[in-house]
């Protein structure tokens, strides 16, 4: 990663350590641009499994017993001021919580242990939340999907009985800098942007999902920092997003800097088009109705990438008919005329769902993921495309429908007879797999266009788990081997004369997306955030320089010399401070 540092300061993104000042900065990934300063949150992981241990001899049962009722109040508590200070979905899950850590079911059923069984506080009420969330598990639907809140009570009352720091993303006033081994999707889903200035993870790499939903928040981030666990609480720390440099104690004129820089996108207008004129649709990537209403206030053109699943992340079972149908029509509604691309379910891997994946396999991103769990669960796959249907009738947005992980011919000719059983006429499937790339040409014989999903795509040809930060040089999409496989693609898109789009994170580097238009994408969608930096790097470049762009990036021998290439042609990139 090293390398590409020079590269990166080159175009202004980052800050050299000199300027930084204060000691030398831990090195990781950037992976969402922008300067942050701000005192270390730390997220600390849950203190895990107590011993099963008796009170000493001698101990008061009583007293003990106690102690869990004062940890679940203080719980309850703690939470609850936190819900005062935020909004919508954040205040309702904190208000959720501490309604469960008042629920007496839980406290009594721990000091029963404690009195009956000399079970120690802690033990006890570790063995009494997995019972009650054994039980909820037992009655499936809603309540199911309670078990998880109830082991997140759990922790915290271990937490607040030994002394331990809460586990979870602290909730503070003031804003901070949040350090984490990693976070989980629904950590990093509920994150306030005007609370946490950055972000810095210790795994992770530039196309994990914590990179992406930073991208999407405009919060600064770097990923894959091994050092990011030695920041102690409340140091004072200097994030740079772009240089994915973490700079520990800074002196004051860099702490100024950083408070200058501007935090707001530039602005997209549309439609995008390079400077010739050549019509390169820009949508937007979004995960939820609020998603798709900010993309369509930032001016994205459509919905290049709906991701559906990202609707249904924590639920223990399929959602239902009419539960998809009113999520589904909240997000075309914010496109009415214009087109939405409907991913369906992409479980599995590090978005594993339990009603379609299995719990244990040795090799997730390799297992039963994207389009192949509906071999496991066809009904699912069946039911969606029929929600998805009954939206498209209900809305005006023009929809599209596409299947993640399609690696040979036979499962795009099924699933395109599958969308049409459903009256989906225009389907399509994403180019994730090496495999498809190659077979572009026989599988856009029956799917009537392509969307290259580059993060797995790069993920696949580089054989690079895109979760691991110390893969990231590999985890890169302007690895050339990436790039001939993104022209396969295009060239089988040519041959059927069927339209080829890009929706993986290459669509939001404005460098990269010179490259993509050259090899023949014709659509690039992205985290809304980005739509401003690509259009204005498109409408400076024409499609003959986008050309020779990409000729001389495919016919590069590394990801750096690819990158470097493109670069140094694309004087604007300085002048627009990318
Ligand atoms: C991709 O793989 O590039 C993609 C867009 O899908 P996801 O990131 O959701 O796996
Ligand atoms: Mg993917």
């Amino acid at each position: 990663m090293s390398k590409e540092q020079p590269d990166l300061a080159s175009r202004g993104a980052g800050t050299s350590e000199a300027a930084a000042g204060g000691s030398n900065p831990l090195r990781g990934v950037g992976v969402s641009p922008g300067l942050a300063v701000g005192p270390v949150a730390r997220l600390a992981p849950p203190a895990g499994e107590p011993a099963a241990a008796t009170l000493a001899p001698g101990a008061d049962a009583e007293a003990e017993a106690g102690r869990i009722a004062s940890a679940a109040q203080e719980v309850a508590a703690g939470l609850t001021a936190s819900a005062q200070a935020v909004e919508g979905e954040r205040r309702e899950l904190l208000e959720t919580t501490a309604a469960m850590a008042s629920d007496p079911t839980l406290v009594k059923s721990a000091q029963k242990r404690v009195r009956d069984r000399h079970t120690t506080p802690g033990r006890a009420v570790w063995e009494a939340a997995g019972e009650v969330a054994e039980q909820l598990r037992g009655l499936g639907g809603y309540m199911a999907e309670r078990a998880r809140d109830v082991l997140d009570v759990r922790d915290r009352i271990i937490a607040a009985l030994t002394g331990s720091p809460m586990p979870g993303v602290p909730q503070r006033e003031e804003p901070f800098v949040l350090v984490a081994r990693d976070l989980a999707p629904a950590d990093t889903a509920l994150l306030d942007p005007t609370r946490v200035r950055a972000i810095v993870t210790a795994e992770g790499g530039p196309t994990s999902h914590t990179a992406i939903l930073a991208r999407a928040l405009g919060i600064p981030a770097v990923v894959g920092a091994p050092g990011a666990p030695d920041l102690a609480e409340d140091s004072l720390v200097l994030v740079d997003g772009g240089a994915g440099t973490v700079t520990l104690d800074p002196d004051e004129a860099a702490v100024k800097r950083a408070e200058r820089r501007p935090t707001a996108a530039r602005a997209f207008t549309g439609p995008g088009r390079t400077a010739d004129g050549h019509p390169v649709q820009l949508l937007a990537n979004v995960g939820d109705p609020a998603g798709a209403q900010a993309a369509a206030a930032a001016g994205a053109e459509g919905v290049g990438l709906f991701r559906t699943e990202f609707c249904f992340l924590d639920r223990a079972e399929e959602p239902g008919l009419e539960e998809q149908v009113g999520a589904y029509r909240q997000v075309l509604a914010a496109f009415p005329g214009r087109k939405v691309v409907v991913r369906t379910l992409d479980a599995g891997a590090d978005k594993p769902l339990p009603f379609v994946t299995a719990a244990e396999e040795a090799n997730p991103a390799l297992g039963v993921r994207g389009l192949r769990t509906a071999r496991r669960a066809p009904e699912v796959l069946d039911h969606q495309l029929r929600a998805i249907a009954a939206a498209a009738e209900a809305e005006r947005a023009e929809v599209w429908v596409m299947a993640p992980m399609v690696a040979t011919v036979a499962e795009a000719e099924d699933f395109v007879a599958a969308c049409a059983r459903h009256g989906l006429d225009t389907a399509g499937v994403m180019v994730e797999v090496p495999s498809a790339a190659l077979l572009a040409g026989p599988i856009l014989a029956r799917a009537h266009f392509a969307s290259i999903g580059t993060n797995d795509l790069t993920q696949y040809a580089m054989a690079a788990d895109r979760l691991l930060g110390s893969l990231a040089e590999l985890s890169d999409s302007w690895q050339p081997a990436v790039l001939r496989l993104v022209e396969a693609t295009c060239r089988g898109g040519a041959q059927q004369d069927r339209p080829v789009g890009v929706c993986g994170e290459a669509a939001a580097d404005p460098a990269l997306a010179v490259v993509l238009v050259g090899l023949g994408v014709s659509s690039l969608s992205m985290t809304p955030r980005a739509l401003g930096d690509v259009a204005a790097v498109l409408e400076a470049t024409d499609l003959a320089r986008c050309q020779e762009l990409a000729r001389a990036a495919v016919d590069a021998e590394s990801a750096q010399d690819a990158r470097a290439v493109v670069r140094a042609g694309l004087p604007v990139l300085a002048e627009l401070g990318l």
